[in-house]
């Protein structure tokens, strides 16, 4: 009896030692994207990073990665004839989906003036009207976390309205508020 509860209690913890390591489940679908026919991001080395910046899509709950970067690809805000790809790096869901969609040493176009030292975190969903989930920012946490193991060092937290205070409103008064407890 003794020697089955050893066996049980030895599967236990090699079960949450799997999910400990696998938990972390980033899907890179960089390649997989829509891009510009002609246009490409420069490059950077991971050392240049400095920060990581959250954004919201501002849009629907359940927007995609791939309509997102279609949007971007093609005449937008940022871009009158496309931008290269989509402009963040990674992209959470609402459900706490991590996706990587752009690599770490590519300088995508989310912060005017800090591309180059930032890295580009969307959650979808327009937080100025209601709260992340709580997946979501477990999600985000552990984004941070596969980020700062990447780049083998601790990053700066900071959001697109906290690196330009009165030109954006991302990403909303919930999510800005969330983050501090991130
Ligand atoms: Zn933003």
């Amino acid at each position: 009896m003794k020697k089955q509860l050893v066996i049980v209690v030895t599967l236990l913890l090699i079960l949450l030692l799997i999910r400990r390591v696998f938990g972390t489940t980033i899907t890179n679908i960089t390649r997989l994207l829509p891009r510009h026919a002609t246009k490409t991001f420069p490059s950077r080395n991971k050392s240049q990073i400095e920060q990581i910046v959250v954004h919201h899509t501002a849009g629907a709950e359940n927007q995609t990665p791939k309509q997102v970067a279609t949007y971007h690809v093609g005449p937008n805000h940022v871009c009158d004839s496309g931008c290269p790809g989509i402009l963040y790096h990674y992209y959470i869901t609402r459900s706490g989906k991590i996706y990587q969609v752009n690599e770490l040493e590519t300088i995508a176009w989310h912060l005017a003036g800090q591309n180059t030292r930032s890295v580009g975190v969307v959650l979808a969903g327009n937080y100025d009207n209601y709260p992340a989930t709580r997946v979501q920012l477990k999600a985000l946490n552990k984004t941070i976390k596969a980020i700062e193991r990447k780049v083998g060092r601790s990053l700066e937290l900071t959001t697109h309205r906290g690196e330009c205070p009165g030109c954006t409103q991302c990403p909303g008064d919930y999510l800005q508020a969330q983050i501090a407890s991130v």
